[in-house]
């Protein structure tokens, strides 16, 4: 049965540490020591300071790895799904492209993360794939510039708390230190409800 409240979450620096796993093999590449500061670009070739064909090369060579199924969970993700799914219709929306698909729904279907449906922006505005969805009601992202439209709409934001969204602040939005918090906000108090 349909629920009649949904709630919207991304993956990389949300559901997946994937963060550390691309640090650690571009700096295996590339040599480079890489120390994360609030001033760090978000896109690694601007962070490790190297081209676009390069980088491209990396993301295709990490995709025919599979590397995306090792990814790791980041702590207390899926109790804390698994609790909201209970209650609310969950999309997954990811920045990510279309074709790691395959390799996305594998590694939320390994790890046991529930999800109602599933779309990729490939870097896109997420807004754009959640217009069907009238009761959405949160979305959970790291990245602020991808759910501009979302927080237009006056959907509630809890901002996973990173180095690269410090200088972000908007009414619409809720910082969180992680999961422990997203649990807190749900089922500890009536804030979120
Ligand atoms: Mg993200």
């Amino acid at each position: 049965m349909r629920k009649n409240k949904a709630i919207g979450i991304d993956i990389d620096a949300v559901l997946a540490d994937s963060d550390p796993v691309f640090i650690k093999e571009l700096q295996q590449i590339t040599g480079k020591e890489f120390i994360r500061t609030k001033e760090t670009p978000f896109k690694y070739e601007d962070a490790f300071g190297i081209d676009e064909d390069t980088m491209n090369i990396f993301w295709d060579t990490f995709t025919r790895k599979n590397g995306w199924i090792d990814i790791p969970v980041l702590s207390g993700a899926v109790e804390a799904v698994k609790l909201l799914h209970e209650e609310y219709h969950i999309a997954i929306v990811s920045a990510r492209p279309q074709v790691l698909e395959t390799q996305t729904v594998k590694w939320l279907e390994l790890n046991n993360i529930p999800f109602d449906e599933i779309f990729f922006t490939d870097f896109e505005d997420k807004a754009q794939k959640l217009s069907h969805l009238d009761e959405l009601e949160y979305f959970l992202e790291d990245n602020p510039i991808f759910i501009m439209d979302l927080i237009k709409r006056g959907v509630h934001i809890l901002l996973f708390d990173y180095p690269w969204n410090q200088n972000f602040t908007d009414p619409g939005v809720t910082r969180v230190f992680g999961w422990e918090d997203v649990y807190k906000l749900f089922f500890k108090s009536n804030r979120a409800r």
